[in-house]
């Protein structure tokens, strides 16, 4: 089972990712996780990486694509993986078609983790005070939204017209929704 989340920063979108993984034994794999170990790691890939996380912008495609395809090139044999933080603009949604068809893979379903602006910007700012993450600054944060609103919140059509896509309304408890995704994965497991 291959499974995507879409939902703006501070949707809860990384969680839910992380718990579906955990739950049915499938990969998770998330570019911005990935992105901030490379800088952590300090190459020359991190340098290059470095200035785009730390203003909130995104990473340029190619890049993007190449460190995704190496990704789920390594995990050929898990019996799937939940994909967090990509694709993040059209071309990356392409590329991502493209690469599943290259491995034999399809997505089974599109989750869309659907919070306001409102609720989004306070949960950010919250973990800003919590983590102290160096792009949940005030501005940054503002450009991050901004980018997702623009880029990445349109992909949901891309979605709705394969038929994979899946709305959650995210304003509720980590469990209420991850109960809710629960449903829908099983339907989908019915139905494969
Ligand atoms: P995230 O933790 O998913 O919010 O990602 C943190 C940062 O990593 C973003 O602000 C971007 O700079 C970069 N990034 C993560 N995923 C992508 C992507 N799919 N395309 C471009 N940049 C990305």
């Amino acid at each position: 089972m291959n499974v995507l989340l879409l939902g703006p920063q501070g949707s809860g979108k990384g969680t839910q990712a992380k718990r579906i993984a955990g739950e049915y034994g499938l990969a998770y794999v998330g570019t911005g996780d990935i992105m901030r170990a490379a800088v952590a790691r300090d190459g020359d890939l991190g340098g290059h990486l470095r200035p785009y996380l730390d203003s909130g912008t995104l990473v340029p495609d190619e890049l993007t694509v190449a460190l995704i395809r190496d990704r789920l090139d390594d995990e050929d044999s898990t019996p799937g993986f939940v994909l967090d933080g990509f694709p993040r603009t059209m071309a990356q949604a392409d590329a991502l078609d493209a690469l599943l068809r290259e491995l034999d893979r399809t997505l089974d379903i599109v989750f869309e983790l659907q919070v306001s602006k409102e609720v989004s910007l306070e949960r950010l700012l919250k973990r800003a005070r919590e983590e102290g993450r160096s792009d949940d600054t005030p501005d940054v944060i503002e450009t991050r939204l901004a980018t997702y609103h623009r880029e990445t919140a349109p992909l949901a059509e891309h979605y709705r017209a394969q038929g994979i896509l899946v709305g959650i309304h995210g304003e509720r408890t980590i469990n209420e929704v991850f109960a809710e995704i629960q449903q829908a994965l099983e339907q989908v497991s019915v139905r494969r």
